[in-house]
């Protein structure tokens, strides 16, 4: 039995920028992954604080904040088998430099902040996550 799964995927600022947003969301999409929600936004600061709460203590999360405020962001919500593995194999590790080859963080990622794109690292976040942005009115 196919149990879906969602999870939480941003575009990042820097991704945006470049004008990647439309391939990300084909990838998505050619990997098996359905989009059940998807807007574009900008983030204020205070949003992008309660964001990336659990990272307060860390000594990038005032940089990280600046950079995700830079300019606006996409969020999706992704939906498939294991999504939430699926998506964070798709995206590479959270250095593009370390990233395997063709994953997005090392096709579209400049460095261990501006790496592209977010996703949920568990099920339980991917809930917390998705409810952040969408309400059950934006999901099809
Ligand atoms: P991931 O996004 O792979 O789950 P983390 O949750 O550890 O990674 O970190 C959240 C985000 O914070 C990263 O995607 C990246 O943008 C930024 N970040 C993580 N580690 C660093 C670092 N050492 N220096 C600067 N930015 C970082
Ligand atoms: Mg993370």
């Amino acid at each position: 039995m196919i149990l879906p799964e969602l999870t939480l995927s941003l575009i990042k600022p820097d991704a945006v920028q470049k004008g990647v947003a439309g391939q990300i969301i084909g990838r998505f999409e050619s990997e098996g992954l359905r989009v059940v929600a998807c807007k574009k936004l900008w983030l204020t600061t205070a949003q992008a604080r309660a964001f990336y709460a659990v990272h307060a203590q860390r000594p990038f999360y005032e940089g990280l904040v600046a950079f995700m405020t830079e300019g606006p962001i996409y969020a999706l919500i992704l939906e498939g088998e294991g999504a939430v593995l699926r998506n964070r194999e798709i995206m590479g590790a959270t250095d593009p430099a370390k990233a395997a080859p063709g994953t997005l963080r090392a096709l579209f990622g400049d460095g261990i902040e501006r790496n592209a794109v977010h996703g949920s690292d568990s099920p339980e976040n991917a809930r917390i996550e998705t409810d952040f942005f969408f309400s059950q009115l934006e999901r099809f």
